[in-house]
């Protein structure tokens, strides 16, 4: 189908990701009555057959050629600035260091702002204008405030962006430079919810949160629906990913999900790999002790600052993707991801984030537990440039 003759745009409603409970999806939602992340559902029965593979050849080149399966209604409600489509490169000599059969990049730093956090903003910004929203505000490690700052001013939408004081200057410099109100506070990025949160009572803000409204996950799993096409409709063997709330890993497993449901593709699945920084490891640690949700990590500290997140309210999601996979999680140190970085760098051509070496360092400790083996093919998440870490590296 074309997508602009689709009579079928937007979700049907929005679902608990814990209790199954169906809300409407056409007012602002954040959590579930149950505190729970809220998934967008679509009619996905009536867009088997009639939405294919076939329908995305000669589209646009962004993650809005997947129309059908986003949620914002009418296109003048798009916010876009050139988001998704990002190239997966084939890196045989990087696979050979690594010691897999094949190695892609799928190198997220060329979205807008320099990392994938633009694809969910993309989305949460857009469906926030659709809904009525008025003034945007989160709490952020950085990469997320920069973003939400840039669809903020395409959208002329005020954005309140609250970081820690410490924050890398070349974000801090970003958020400003988007016309975007900066609070600096002298804490975690805990604190600096607890005073998103205050805004929102008082002020009425917005909290685009990641996880906490439907929206920014629906932008990241337009990753996986990339993947797919891009390697010639199919999927890999792994897919590893750098974890900090875990919303491109959750994404991109429900696109899997919704691919099944409209025939794309059968139960197969690539067995999702996440890894998070040593000095903050939630997830790997909840993985190791069969938990089903991870406890708060104390004193979280890495320059990965993607990673430097204590506490993800979709831990339980992230948690059942891995086990359901046979995936795993694993932590590796900040001197590895800086090392790695340079590795990827001098055998790609990609400036990678930290959060991208510490992608590359995990594989060698993968294939060593086993979980990864030496004749898989394996996605390798980049998700942001590292010039916006100039100066932080623990090598320099
Ligand atoms: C936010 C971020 C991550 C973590 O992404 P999640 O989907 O929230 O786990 C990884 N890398 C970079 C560069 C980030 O900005």
């Amino acid at each position: 189908m074309s997508e602009s003759s689709s009579p079928l745009r937007g979700a049907t409603h929005l679902e608990c990701t814990e209790t199954g409970e169906r809300l409407e999806s056409e007012t602002l939602q954040g959590l579930s009555p149950a505190g729970k992340p809220l998934f967008a559902r679509y009619d996905l029965e009536s867009l088997a057959g009639a939405f294919t593979p076939d329908d995305l050849v000669g589209r646009r080149a962004d993650l809005w050629r997947y129309a059908e399966v986003l949620p914002v209604r009418d296109p003048a409600h798009r916010i876009t600035l050139g988001e998704g489509w990002t190239p997966l490169l084939d890196a045989p000599r990087l696979a050979g260091e690594l010691g897999v059969a094949r190695c892609w990049v799928k190198d997220e730093s060329q979205n807008p702002t320099g990392t994938f956090k633009a694809r969910g903003m993309a989305l949460a910004v857009s469906r926030a204008l659709e809904l009525g929203a008025d003034v945007l505000a989160l709490p952020s490690a950085g990469n997320a405030g920069g973003a939400a700052a840039a669809y903020g001013a395409a959208a002329d939408m005020a954005v309140h962006v609250v970081v820690p004081a410490d924050t890398p200057q070349p974000i801090l410099e970003e958020i400003r430079a988007m016309g975007a109100h900066l609070h600096l506070l002298d804490g975690l990025i805990t604190d600096c919810g607890k005073a998103v949160k205050e805004g929102v009572r008082e002020f009425g803000w917005w909290d685009l949160s990641t996880l906490k409204e439907p929206y920014r996950v629906e932008g990241k799993k337009t990753m996986g629906y990339e993947i797919f096409e891009q390697l010639g409709r199919r999927l890999p063997d792994v897919i590893v990913y750098p974890t900090g709330g875990g919303t491109g890993l959750i994404g991109m497993w429900k696109a899997f999900d919704e691919m099944e449901a409209m025939g794309w593709i059968g139960s197969e699945r690539p067995r999702m790999m996440a890894v998070q920084a040593r000095g903050c490891a939630p997830i790997v640690r909840a993985f190791e002790s069969g938990a089903g949700s991870a406890e708060y990590y104390e004193g979280a500290t890495t320059y990965a600052s993607g990673l430097r997140v204590p506490s993800a309210v979709g831990d339980f999601l992230i948690l059942d993707a891995l086990r359901a996979s046979g995936g795993a999680a694993v932590a590796v140190a900040d001197h590895q991801m800086a090392r790695w970085v340079s590795r990827i760098g001098e055998t790609t051509g990609v400036f990678a984030a930290p959060e991208g070496g510490a992608v590359a360092a995990a594989v060698p400790v993968l294939l060593e537990e086993g979980v990864i083996r030496a004749d898989d093919e394996v996605v390798l998440f980049n998700t942001g440039s590292g010039l916006k870490y100039v100066g932080m590296s623990p090598l320099d």
